[in-house]
């Protein structure tokens, strides 16, 4: 069976969702297309963060010589699984490439520009009050157990500072101030006061309602295998319900994007770095503003009633499987630097692994492919998707109707790499 629309959108994550909703905005009858449920890949259960903080791509200056020493620690933040996979070997190389000073600096301003347009966005739905998503904007304070870590800490502020995010300097006595009075052994911290937070499944999966509503037709359990094509101009989307057919293609599916591109002869360089959260019941008396423990890369969010611990980084591949040793150690950090909650107490919701789309120059891959003029990708916001989602479907939209755009995107070029 064949069926006909003006745009189909493969992947309903946070890109995905929010391609959608700004396409159908623009007038676009809209096909979202999903293998599994709305908001059943990455955007489920991470962190929640919108981070203009975290600008700084992850492919930075010394970032490598940190990794190698992580590599040997079970326990760390870091791990590379070995593996004879060429495009794993060749993203290590091209990330090797991107960490210089200068990209750090170019990278961070584009990334700083997408999100604080996204921030101004979920404002903007949050004021509609369609639907709830725990939206907060009290920014988040950086907790540092180490003088080293601190002073890493400081680095990064100046650099951050240098591209107009402001950040505070917080003494111990100032961290315990701001966190309500709540003890921590954390030596000081930074308050970033333009980042905010959410409950990244209630906006995804509240956005999607929103947009079957305005008239998108939503197919989940739809799993995309394949194209079909004539000369530069992708005809069909082939799922395993049938073919949609579209004048332009939207590939927004995460980590899962460079095997379905890879079907159209496209190499995408996106590796899957894997994560964890644990979401607890919240207590009475919790977080009152997320913490990120500087040294473990890990997040505490307070999330309406629940409490969530995320982080770790794995290149292991298309694997969703839970490392417990590295779940352990993630929650360690948390209960170290936040002794007055006592996680072990807490109910748990649920213990989840997600796959960031992770680019080998920490920007994502987001603009028309130069090989198929109708194709249009959108992926690989790793540790970003949140902060940079509605920012990505508005760019998404603009590129469609070809109205003028928000901010360049020639850093963004999904053929940069080839
Ligand atoms: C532990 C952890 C913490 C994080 N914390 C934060 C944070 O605080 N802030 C932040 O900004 N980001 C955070 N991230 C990153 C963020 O989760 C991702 O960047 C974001 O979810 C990516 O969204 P996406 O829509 O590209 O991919 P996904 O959400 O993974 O969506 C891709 C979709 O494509 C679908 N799909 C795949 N293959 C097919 C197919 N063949 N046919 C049809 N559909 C298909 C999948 O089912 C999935 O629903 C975190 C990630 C992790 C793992």
């Amino acid at each position: 069976m064949t069926s006909k629309t003006d745009v189909v959108v493969i992947g309903a994550g946070s890109i995905g969702v929010n391609s959608a909703y700004f396409l159908a905005e623009q007038g676009y009858h809209v096909t979202l297309l999903d293998k599994d449920d709305v908001c059943a890949g990455s955007s489920w259960g991470n962190a929640g963060l919108i981070v203009p903080s975290h600008s700084l791509p992850l492919a930075s200056p010394g970032v490598i010589s940190q990794g190698i020493r992580w590599m040997f620690n079970p326990q760390s933040p870091f791990y590379i699984k070995p593996r004879p996979s060429l495009a794993l070997w060749k993203w290590l190389w091209q990330f090797r490439s991107a960490c210089t000073e200068e990209h750090q600096r170019e990278g961070a301003m584009v990334l700083r520009e997408i999100s604080d347009k996204s921030m101004e966005l979920y404002s903007l739905f949050d004021d509609m009050g369609d639907f709830g998503f725990c939206f907060e904007r009290k920014g988040i304070i950086c907790l540092y157990a180490t003088k080293n870590g601190y002073e890493h800490g400081v680095k990064e502020a100046d650099l951050l500072r240098k591209i107009g995010v402001q950040s505070e300097d917080l003494d111990k006595a100032a961290v315990i101030e701001k966190l309500n009075g709540m003890e921590t052994p954390a030596i000081a911290g930074t308050y970033f006061a333009g980042d905010g937070h959410l409950d990244p499944a209630d906006f995804v999966t509240g956005l999607a309602r929103k947009i079957r509503d305005k008239g998108v037709e939503i197919k989940t359990q739809t799993e995309v295998k394949g194209f079909k094509r004539i000369g530069r101009k992708v005809v069909g989307v082939e799922t395993d319900r049938g073919v949609v057919s579209a004048d332009e293609v939207v590939l927004a599916a995460g980590s899962w994007s460079p095997g379905i591109a890879h079907s159209l002869g496209l190499d995408l360089p996106i590796q899957a770095a894997k994560g964890y959260s644990v979401s607890y019941k919240k207590p009475v008396h919790s977080l009152n503003i997320p913490v990120m423990l500087a040294e473990a890369k890990a997040a505490v969010t307070p999330m309406g009633t629940m409490l969530r611990v995320g982080g770790t980084l794995e290149l292991a591949g298309l694997d969703l499987s839970i490392n417990k040793k590295r779940v352990h150690a993630l929650l360690q950090a948390a209960k170290y630097l936040l002794p007055a909650i006592n996680f072990d107490a807490l109910p748990v919701i649920k213990t989840w692994a997600g796959l960031r789309p992770t680019t080998p120059d920490g920007l994502p891959l987001l603009g028309r492919s130069k090989v198929f003029d109708n194709l249009i990708i959108a992926a690989g916001h790793a540790m970003m998707g949140i902060s940079m989602g509605p920012g990505t479907g508005l760019l998404v939209a603009q590129e469609i109707s070809g109205e003028r755009k928000y901010m360049d995107t020639t850093m963004f070029d999904p053929n940069r790499f080839n």
